[in-house]
């Protein structure tokens, strides 16, 4: 019975080796052949477990009536299994305490740590009897303090994955089965097949562990990846919002130049500046349209860094959105004139109260933005403007419909996304960014409003659509 109990402790100082250089993934050529060493000498002393080799003897010590004596192979199983590999192994978890980073698997090896050197110390109170010293084991109840600080650290830091752990009991009873099967005596043939079926069960078992710890470690790498990629999408939501700003910063330093450019240029036009020859006044001209472009540039810009910073301010007003309309169509009436496009507005006209809750430069800026976008691709032709109520869905409506470029079907449903410009804009009207459209579906978006467009294809004009909520009862 005592050699029977000794086969499972036999294996105890091994396994716990084995298992600490797994969780410490140390893999390199001493520890494995000290593993292999240890695991010869653990199953050689076991087939002498049955022999007087091991347990010499049984005589009465102190208070227990039988204590087994200790045999040669129990000498060398104690002095170089348990005291000199426990004590090894020891040192390694205090030596990866100090060089592992992560203070999770620090704290793993600290409690590790200390559960074995409570549990195996109190274990070592086990063999003075062995040796004829007189001192009992009353240490013998710590060893339980092993498996409480291994299932703590456990639940702490999810040490174990369930799928290993299940796999590995299974294994470790059915291989001590056939074991002990194999220890009992027998005929020498039934003894050989049973030794031969619990090598083969054993290293089976070990093919299947060693897959599971494969796939345990497969998945950890996955989510060492997602992890990193989560850190590494953080940083750049944080690069972008960064981008946002300079841009930002950078284009409201443009502005100001840009408006003084813009002001002088007008002057001289305007003759406030004295006489100058046609030559210079074409300059002057080009030098105002620049800079006009690049001040809507600019704007675009800034509008879109102020999107995504998430700081577009609105600043809500009554306002009659008929009067805008044409408010904006005044201002633009040099641009559509030059153009000789025939240019129309109309408002239902049935006493309608067009007020509406809006920004009212922010409304302007969308709507200025889709009268540009008419004259710029329509090369001849017409825009017409119209403005009505849809009783139905309690919407005004305003729409705007040239005869112009047309849009392909395949980029309507991309048009209002931001540097969006279809291949014959770029052929029509290459001063273009594309963020226009984006800007204003923004905007109309604050307003609760919709904007969307229509075109039957290239060449066959198009449609463009905003609609509003009305304020009043209409
Ligand atoms: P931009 O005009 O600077 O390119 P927008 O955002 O204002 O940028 O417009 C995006 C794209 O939508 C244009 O490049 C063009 O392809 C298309 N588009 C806009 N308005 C019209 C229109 N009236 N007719 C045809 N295509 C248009």
């Amino acid at each position: 019975m005592v050699r029977l109990l000794s086969i499972g402790s036999l294996f105890i100082p091994i396994f716990f080796f084995h298992w600490v250089t797994l969780l410490l993934g140390i893999k390199d050529k001493i520890n494995r052949l000290v593993l292999w060493i240890s695991y010869g000498a653990s199953i050689v002393i076991l087939s002498m477990a049955n022999s007087p080799l091991f347990v010499s003897g049984l005589q009465q010590k102190m208070f227990f009536i039988l204590w087994p004596n200790s045999g040669p192979v129990y000498d060398i199983y104690f002095s170089f299994l348990y005291v000199a590999l426990i004590t090894y192994t020891l040192y390694l978890l205090i030596r990866y305490y100090f060089i592992v980073k992560d203070s999770k698997k620090k704290g793993q090896i600290l409690f590790i740590l200390i559960g074995a050197l409570v549990g195996f110390g109190g274990g070592l109170t086990n063999f003075p009897l062995w040796f004829n010293v007189m001192m009992p084991p009353y240490g013998n109840f710590l060893v339980g303090a092993f498996p409480f600080f291994l299932g703590y650290s456990v639940l702490k830091f999810g040490l174990f994955n369930a799928k290993t752990i299940v796999t590995e009991v299974f294994v470790f009873i059915i291989s001590m089965v056939l074991l002990i099967q194999a220890i009992l005596p027998a005929a020498l043939w039934e003894s050989i097949l049973r030794w031969g079926i619990f090598v083969l069960v054993s290293f089976l078992g070990y093919l299947i562990i060693k897959s599971v710890y494969r796939e345990v470690e497969q998945r950890e790498r996955i989510q060492k990846l997602a992890t990193d990629l989560e850190k590494a999408n953080d940083r750049l939501t944080e690069l972008d919002r960064e981008k946002s700003e300079f841009v930002s910063f950078a284009t409201h330093q443009l502005r100001s130049p840009l408006t003084a450019m813009k002001g002088y240029a007008s002057m001289i036009l305007d003759g406030d500046m004295g006489e100058m020859s046609k030559e210079a006044r074409q300059g002057v001209s080009r030098i105002f349209d620049s800079s006009n472009t690049l001040m809507n540039i600019v704007n675009d810009y800034l509008n879109i860094t102020r999107i995504e910073l998430g700081s577009m301010k609105y600043a809500f007003e009554t306002i009659d959105l008929k009067a805008l309309i044409e408010d904006t169509i005044a201002e633009l009436k040099p641009n559509i004139e030059k153009s000789g496009l025939a240019f129309s507005f109309k408002a239902e006209d049935r006493g309608i109260d067009w007020r509406v809750t809006a920004d009212k430069d922010k409304l302007k800026q969308v709507i200025a933005n889709l009268i540009d976008n008419d004259i710029k691709y329509t090369p001849s032709g017409s825009v017409d403007i119209s403005l009505c109520f849809d009783r139905a869905n309690h919407k005004f409506v305003m729409t705007l419909k040239d005869t112009g470029i047309g849009i392909a079907k395949e980029v309507l449903p991309h048009l209002f996304q931001k540097w969006s410009r279809a291949g014959n804009a770029n052929k029509t009207n290459i001063k273009g960014t594309g963020l226009g459209l984006f800007v204003a579906k923004e905007m109309v978006n604050a307003h609760n409003g919709t904007i969307r467009a229509e075109s039957e294809g290239e060449g066959k004009g198009s449609t463009f659509i905003v609609e509003l909520e009305p304020l009043g009862k209409v």
